[in-house]
């Protein structure tokens, strides 16, 4: 019989998100600001290449919520039957999530504390949209969420990634730039050998079935200190792709 695989996750990665949990809503903060700063921008991206409105989502590495709540609220705008489903395996930031969807009145938004690939042997080519933003870079086995997500959309549906490039110029930037020189989230949020390239992501993503659709580049300037989209994935990109 062959071994079990060892769990697809990293108790110290999780930490980093648990233990500043209560700041997750907390929009001027150093450990989730700059989420809340990016959403709008790569909410109307995923909404611009498959429309939210009405469909069955799931957002994988969930956090606070930050991403799944903004889609249930765009998913259910002039529309029925729209669910957003957020999975994690931080339980507290669960939690928070969960606290914030109660205040907030966000509607058909729920929360699980479940692994992607326990959730895919349960309900196989069951969402329209899966998302995974920023999470891919703290698993231990990054392709084995990919395969996951591919299994958990439905035949044409879609699957959003986002992550960090691995380069000279993603370690200057998100890691000495980010975290030490420009201090827009907290030190020790990445480390640079778990960055993944662009074409390292769409081999696995092919081997599971989802073709790549299209690509954009989120860049940040200290001088405007504002995020846009862009086509440079030389360090933070977006990745969107479809099942085939
Ligand atoms: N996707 C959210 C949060 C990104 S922070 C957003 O972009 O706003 C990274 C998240 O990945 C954290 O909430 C952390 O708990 C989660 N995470 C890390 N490893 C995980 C794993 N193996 N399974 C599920 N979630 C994981």
């Amino acid at each position: 019989m062959n071994a079990p695989a060892p769990p697809n996750f990293d108790s110290a990665e999780l930490a980093k998100f648990t233990d500043v949990a209560h700041d997750w809503w907390n929009t001027n903060s150093r450990s989730f600001g700059a989420l809340h700063t990016i959403n709008p921008l790569r909410l109307d991206w995923i909404d611009s290449m498959a429309s939210l409105r009405g469909k069955r989502i799931l957002d994988v590495g969930c956090g606070g919520g930050i991403l799944a709540d903004s889609m249930a609220h765009l998913a259910n705008k002039d529309a029925i039957g729209a669910s957003v489903l957020g999975i994690d395996l931080g339980r507290e930031s669960l939690q928070i999530a969960q606290l914030h969807a109660l205040e907030a009145g966000t509607p058909s938004v729920s929360y699980r504390e479940i692994s992607a690939e326990a959730l895919a042997e349960e309900s196989p080519a069951s969402f329209d949209i899966v998302t995974c933003m920023e999470m891919l870079e703290h698993v231990p086995d990054p392709a084995a969420i990919v395969r996951a997500c591919a299994d958990l959309v439905k035949p044409n549906g879609w699957v959003f990634f986002s992550t960090i490039n691995r380069n000279l110029q993603s370690f200057t930037q998100a890691i000495v730039g980010a975290e030490y020189v420009l201090g827009l989230i907290p030190r020790g949020t990445h480390e640079y050998a778990k960055f993944i390239q662009p074409a390292e992501l769409m081999r696995w993503a092919r081997s599971s079935g989802l073709a790549p659709q299209a690509t954009r580049g989120l860049g940040y300037s200290p001088i405007t200190q504002r995020y846009s989209l862009n086509d440079n994935t030389s360090v933070n990109y977006m990745i969107a792709m479809q099942k085939i």
